[in-house]
């Protein structure tokens, strides 16, 4: 498999300037020319996602998305000692994890009345920003129970939500399960999300909680390939590519890519990739009147540019 160079555009050799033709760019599906995509998230608030999930996704260059209920935050640690506490929380948060709402108290949430509905929601986004300072802009229903109405409440602000998981822990741990899920998803170029609760303890822990870090080591095989991204952060991207469009004209040497979005950009800040057929060559590109850092891959450059700013030059 070839390895990923980086380089910034800086660096490159300005000799052999590529002849592009406007049909040689587009925005990629997925960051740096992915070809899928897995988030691993994890529901319940459960102490080991402090103590084991985080450190080991970090180990691995990776962040999760935690899915927590208010309600079983503990007011005191020393009798709770299966969920982990706020500060916990925004340690992860502040690490890069996605902390985001679960609901206030895990109902299911096709059962409520519309003001209990909203309170659920509520009440948990209020509690994400007293006690970690960000926002949640994603939501994953308690027992994967939605239905439209559900749906339309909670989707409200927000990039995404959990509608559709491969479940990671118990029976489902296996090896050839789970890499079945992402060789499939390598095949159809798809997104996937994992969702798991406890590692040791809990009604779907492992069997074996080896084949956890397992999995995450596999994964870490495949990251030429695979983006192993945040739920918020695979939902933004996917969402900015689908809605931004890029204008493409050529003037002699330089190639001029304008993009254009109606996206709101304070909810799907992100930065999209841009594929470039380059051949052997190599490019400089910027937007804004900064260097943007080029990827060199299969005689493809990925280059990142922001869907709410400007143009961006090749050369
Ligand atoms: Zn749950």
């Amino acid at each position: 498999m070839k390895r990923m160079i980086m380089m910034t555009s800086m660096a490159i050799a300005i000799g052999c300037t590529a002849d592009l033709s406007t049909e040689d760019i587009k925005v990629a599906p997925y960051k740096d020319g992915k070809e899928c995509a897995v988030s691993l998230t994890f529901d319940d608030s459960m102490k080991e996602h402090y103590t084991i999930v985080a450190p080991e996704l970090e180990k691995r260059g990776f962040r999760g998305t935690f899915w927590m209920c208010g309600a079983w935050m503990p007011a005191d640690p020393q009798y709770d000692t299966t969920h982990f506490t706020w500060a916990e929380a925004k340690e992860m948060s502040d690490k890069g994890h996605e902390m985001s709402n679960h609901s206030w108290s895990h109902p299911n949430m096709t059962s409520l009345s519309e003001e209990e509905l909203k309170e659920q929601i509520r009440k948990n986004d209020e509690a994400i920003i007293a006690n970690i300072g960000k926002p949640s802009t994603t939501f994953c229903f308690p027992y994967n129970a939605y239905n439209e109405t559900v749906l339309a409440e909670a989707m409200k602000g927000r990039v995404g939500a959990r509608l559709k998981e491969f479940w990671l822990g118990g029976q489902h741990s296996p090896k050839e399960y789970l890499q079945k899920q992402v060789e499939d998803a390598m095949a159809s170029g798809s997104w996937i999300a994992g969702m798991t609760h406890g590692i040791n303890y809990g009604y779907d822990c492992y069997e074996d909680p080896s084949e956890f870090t397992d999995f995450l080591d596999y994964l870490k095989s495949l990251e030429d390939r695979i983006w192993v991204g945040t739920f918020r952060d695979v939902a933004a991207y996917v969402a900015a590519a689908k809605g931004t469009t890029v204008e493409v004209t050529k003037t002699g040497k330089v190639t001029t890519v304008v993009p254009s979005t109606n996206l709101d950009k304070t909810l799907y800040e992100t930065a999209l990739t841009l594929e470039v057929n380059t051949g052997e060559h190599k490019i400089k590109a910027e937007q804004d009147g900064k260097a943007l850092e080029v990827l060199y891959r299969n005689d493809k450059a990925f280059l990142s540019f922001s869907p709410f700013g400007g143009a961006v030059t090749i050369r």
